[in-house]
């Protein structure tokens, strides 16, 4: 490790600079490693702790390159999908620096149809049954052939938008717009999944970091537990209670699965579970939402677990207290929004708060976070809801 802003410092480029990227760079920062955080808007979170930051558009693969070459990073570390992933292929090709976790995990996680064709069909992992639409005919076809009730979503998409539940053969035509709307890039492609009946679902945060034995090894955290709405996290606690069975299960779906994407780095492996069985849903190839609950209930947060693991550091991902998460909204269209409550929301024992300091506000736009600790999971839900529950976006 050199000395940041030395010309021998280990340098860090984040590509997306929000709120799971701020916490990456304050772990990073801690163990002297100089920040580079860049994201398509000025004042992005994470740019608010880094060394430096840049605005540009990330999905250009000209300029994605240009500020790899500028800032001569050692580490290009993606913390959204949106991003140009060729551009990011040319860079590890051309040993610019090294991706995280590889070029090909980005490449195959930005878009649903490559990580969907790689679980199920390359590694035989349980999914639902699923079809690609390029249209709205052959979404109605897909849809029959899948079954109702079933799930459409923009291939290029993630939490939740242009996400649309279907219940019979006419509101094909509804869910097909809504997709076209809600997709990131407009690819004019859907996956329509079968819907499954999940008991709960659970993140499995997986990190690939150098063992004991000096190679790359596979480590686990305890499964979080997370409440959805509109497709979009919520809540979240960890551990969630599970079989030995599904947990075997998801541990070996989550190995599968990381061990083909490869690198170095935190994944999130998210999955449905009805009894002992477990269903691949998808996977972030970085910290994920629905684990900032880490920052109250592990020795080291899954953002610390991730600056170690990219760095080649030892990893500790073990759980000191069961604990949740619950999300604050910005509930309002907004320009630099003020938070009332903030007194009464960390007078909650054992409780905890982000405010990420985004510039603008939406109605449903996270806006931070408030984590709390507690003996039972259930009394840590509790006081994270009630946290939340204080803060009060005002004008
Ligand atoms: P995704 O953007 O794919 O992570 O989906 C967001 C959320 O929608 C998931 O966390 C689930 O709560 C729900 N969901 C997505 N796909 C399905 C499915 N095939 N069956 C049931 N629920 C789903």
């Amino acid at each position: 490790m050199g000395t940041p802003l030395a010309p021998n410092a280990t340098r860090v480029l984040l590509l997306g600079s929000g709120e799971l990227g701020k916490e990456v760079v304050i772990a990073l920062q801690r163990l002297g490693v100089e920040t580079i955080a860049v994201d398509r808007y000025a004042n992005a979170p994470a740019m608010q702790v880094a060394h430096r930051s840049h605005v540009i558009d990330m999905t250009d693969p000209t300029a994605v390159r240009a500020v790899v070459e500028a800032e001569r990073p050692h580490l290009v570390v993606p913390e959204i999908e949106a991003i140009a992933t060729d551009a990011l292929a040319g860079i590890e090709s051309d040993c610019l620096a090294e991706v995280i976790p590889t070029a090909r995990a980005t490449q195959l996680t930005m878009n649903r149809e490559g990580i969907r064709r790689l679980a199920a069909e390359e590694l035989d992992l349980p999914t639902s049954p699923y079809r690609f639409a390029d249209s709205a005919e052959e979404l109605s076809e897909g849809a029959r052939e899948v079954g109702f009730p079933c799930v459409v979503k923009p291939v290029m998409s993630s939490s939740g938008k242009g996400q649309s539940l279907v219940r019979s053969a006419d509101e094909v035509a509804a869910a097909w717009e809504h997709a076209a709307t809600g997709s990131r890039v407009d690819a004019g492609r859907v996956i329509v999944e079968g819907f499954v009946d999940f008991e709960y679902e659970i993140t499995q945060l997986t990190v690939r970091a150098v063992g004991p034995s000096g190679e790359v090894e596979t480590f686990f955290c305890e499964p979080i537990g997370h409440r959805q709405d509109s497709g979009d996290y919520v809540e979240s606690w960890q551990p969630q209670a599970m079989s030995p069975v599904a947990l075997a299960a998801a541990r070996d779906v989550a190995t599968r699965v990381t061990s083909a994407l490869g690198g170095r780095g935190v994944f999130g492996v998210e999955l449905f579970v009805r009894g002992d069985e477990v269903v691949f849903s998808e996977v972030s190839p970085r910290p994920h939402d629905t684990g900032l609950v880490t920052l109250a209930t592990q020795r080291q947060s899954e953002f610390e677990l991730h600056a170690r693991a990219i760095l080649g550091l030892p990893v500790d991902p073990s759980l000191t207290r069961p604990g949740a998460s619950a999300v604050v909204y910005g509930e309002r269209d907004a320009v630099g929004i003020a938070f009332e409550g903030v007194a009464e929301a960390l007078a909650v024992p054992e409780s905890d708060l982000r405010l990420f300091g985004k510039p603008e506000s939406f109605p449903r736009r996270r806006m931070g976070v408030a984590v709390a600790g507690g003996d039972t999971t259930d009394e840590a839900r509790d006081r994270a809801t009630e946290a939340a529950s204080h803060v009060r976006p005002t004008a």
